[in-house]
């Protein structure tokens, strides 16, 4: 086996059998921001053989603290995120092949992107696309490592099909949109990043490497600033989970999903949100105005951030201006609102 990855082969639990198998496989990336940045780096240096990195976002200077893939001349281009992560692995691992989608995941086009990916990596902010995911990969019977962050906390799971609990085994009820803070309204340290990554990368390698006796079959949750740490073990997957027992696949339905329409020439975007609960718009207020200018009364709240202004309303639908793009509004939809 090559110098390259010689400590990598050395470390028993991969050896050079397992870096054969490394560098055989393949890997879906969902979401390239920090959690995805840090894994895709790690994957590339690992030595996985393609890499298939997805993101709808281009980089931001407010990007720069945390998303170790991305420099101040990305942000200065407002390169596409997935785009700029195939740049920097080209340079990190040229034997690495990666396929930059610049898309936002959707039931149309999951079937296609899990397609022969050996495990699929959870590095997105928002419940919709992990339980689309979740979904996916349920039915198609592929691995998929869930993970997420916000303020100095972070949760993972590793979710292998009819093994072991599924997301809605263990969170039944998706949380509603406007329901929860994100790292757009409660900020994000990068610590917590890595420690997560770190835990969704060896998953993975243990995963590609058919070390799965060593896989950790719990609910891992870290706080680096209060110093907790906290493992849940898991058990089987519910007997009444739609997806693992019922094999109902909810965001896979044709009529899953929420609704974005451009309004034409206004430069301008509706998001109607599948569930519409009520939203306390003075809640979502006050947790946003960390984020830019709010105001609000009982019938709308206005966010103004950066080059963009965000209504929404109690239904939970929001109208996003500054864009006519469906993909950038509903990334803004889930940085602001959350979903
Ligand atoms: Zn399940």
């Amino acid at each position: 086996m090559r110098e390259r990855y010689s400590r990598q082969t050395l470390f028993e639990g991969i050896g050079d059998a397992g870096q054969r198998r490394l560098l055989a496989a393949r890997v879906l990336v969902v979401g390239c921001g920090a959690l995805g940045s840090a894994q895709a780096e790690a994957l590339a240096r690992a030595g996985i053989r393609h890499l298939r990195i997805v993101d709808r976002d281009f980089v931001e200077e407010s990007n720069l603290q945390r998303q170790t893939m991305f420099t101040e001349r990305d942000a200065r281009e407002r390169l596409p995120k997935a785009v700029a992560a195939a740049r920097r692995i080209a340079e990190i691992n040229s034997e690495v092949e990666t396929e930059a989608e610049v898309t936002d995941l959707t039931r149309s086009n999951i079937e296609r992107l899990i397609e022969n990916c050996g495990v699929v990596l959870d590095g997105t902010d928002n419940f919709a696309t992990r339980y689309l995911i979740n979904d996916a990969c349920v039915k198609y019977g592929v691995d998929w490592i869930y993970g997420a962050v916000v303020g100095s906390y972070g949760i993972t799971m590793t979710v292998r099909p009819r093994l072991t609990p599924c997301l809605r085994c263990v969170f039944d009820e998706m949380p509603l949109p406007g329901s929860a803070p994100t790292c757009d309204t409660a900020g994000v340290i990068m610590p917590i990043i890595s420690v997560v990554a770190a835990v969704q990368v060896t998953e993975a390698l243990k995963l590609l490497t058919g070390q799965t006796e060593s896989l950790h079959n719990s609910l891992m949750q870290f706080d680096v600033w209060r110093n907790e740490w906290r493992r849940i073990a898991l058990g089987s997957p519910s007997v009444e989970c739609p997806a693992c027992a019922l094999g109902r696949y909810e965001t896979l339905e044709v009529e899953a999903g929420d609704l974005a329409t451009v309004f034409c020439g206004r430069n301008a975007v509706q998001i109607t949100p599948q569930r519409s609960p009520h939203i306390d718009l003075s809640k979502l207020a006050a947790r946003l105005r960390s984020a830019g200018e709010v105001s609000v009364n009982s019938y709308l709240l206005r966010l103004r951030a950066g080059d963009y202004e965000v209504t929404v309303f109690p239904d939970a639908r929001a109208i996003i201006r500054g864009t006519d793009d469906t993909a950038m509004a509903r990334s803004l939809y889930a940085r602001y609102v959350g979903s």
